[in-house]
């Protein structure tokens, strides 16, 4: 099973970090940021440390084909504005030119919030900044991976129909794929707890399966439909541990990386510890542990020194 998690990238160690953190939970696939998620500020190439990352991944058994890399979510596409518009594409392609230079195949992208001119003017508007980025990076291997939200806001992408009006209006599509994500698509309203399979054959007639290249297998801390988009360690919220395990199982995604973001457990108000070594243990061996959080925090607790 391709199972891993958001890792960071911070500091010194950049990518090299970013591996060496998947490695320590198990995994062997894992998502990472090229910065901070929430601001545009990028180091340059030369300190991302790629070649010591390429040689780590091989230590860890890792292949580059599945590292996804995850598109910072404060740039809108959607955004009416157009120079902020402009911004973001030229950021965006920035972003797709790293992923080249690493090596990565695989960009997740939010894919905007149309801020009150309505999903239709939004969709249009990302379907452009896309195409613009394409022709941007010709010849690149880069795929985006559109991901389906939770429809918080304004947030376009939250239904099926909405990713696949804005992937009929790219014209590259070799270069177009999908993530899905469990938690939105719960909190978007889909009943994947009662009836996966329609669910799953939805997507399928709706997009098509072929298009699904990464999945992002996260509990819910919200009751289906609520449009909420608020993260549950596996198997502790509202989608449960046997769903998303249906997920975790299906033959029909043997080969895609399968992403947890799950939140950190909390100690108390100040401190949190990692779940994910836990969780990709708990997911390998296909038996919940209703304990999970206690015996993470007291794991943490005794290695402190
Ligand atoms: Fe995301
Ligand atoms: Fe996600
Ligand atoms: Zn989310």
């Amino acid at each position: 099973m391709k199972i891993g998690s958001h890792v960071s990238n911070k500091g010194s160690e950049m990518l090299a970090g970013s591996v060496m953190e998947a490695g320590s939970y198990g995994s062997n696939c894992f998502m990472t940021y090229l910065g901070a998620p929430q601001n545009t500020f990028r180091k340059p190439l030369e300190d991302l440390k790629i070649g010591e990352m390429h040689e780590l991944l091989k230590e860890h058994n890792i292949d580059i084909k599945d590292v996804v890399v995850h598109a910072p979510y404060i740039v809108n596409l959607a955004q009416p504005n157009d120079e902020k518009r402009r911004f973001a594409v030229e950021f965006l392609t920035k972003e797709l030119k790293t992923c080249d230079a690493i090596g990565a195949t695989l960009m997740v992208l939010h894919p905007g919030a149309h801020v009150g001119e309505g999903p239709e003017a939004g969709i249009k508007r990302i379907a452009a900044g896309i195409n613009e980025m394409f022709e941007n990076t010709k010849g690149s291997k880069v795929m985006i991976l559109l991901e389906t939200m939770a429809g918080k806001g304004t947030e376009c992408g939250r239904s099926f129909e909405e990713i696949k009006a804005m992937m009929d209006l790219i014209e590259d599509k070799s270069r177009i794929g999908v993530c899905l994500d469990t938690c939105h698509i719960h909190d978007g309203g889909y009943d994947i707890v009662n009836d996966y399979e329609n669910v799953i054959n939805e997507f399928d007639r709706i997009i098509g399966l072929k298009h699904l290249k990464v999945l992002h297998l996260n509990d819910s801390k919200n009751l289906r439909g609520t449009h909420k988009d608020r993260h549950e360690n596996f198997g502790f919220g509202q989608i449960g541990f046997e769903t998303l395990m249906k997920f975790a199982n299906d033959e029909r995604f043997r080969d895609l990386p399968k992403i947890l973001e799950s939140p950190y457990v909390p100690k108390d108000k100040n401190t949190s510890y990692p779940p994910y070594k836990f969780e990709i243990e708990m997911i390998r061996a296909n038996q919940f542990n209703p304990n999970l959080k206690e015996e993470i925090v007291e794991y943490f607790e005794s290695n402190k020194n």
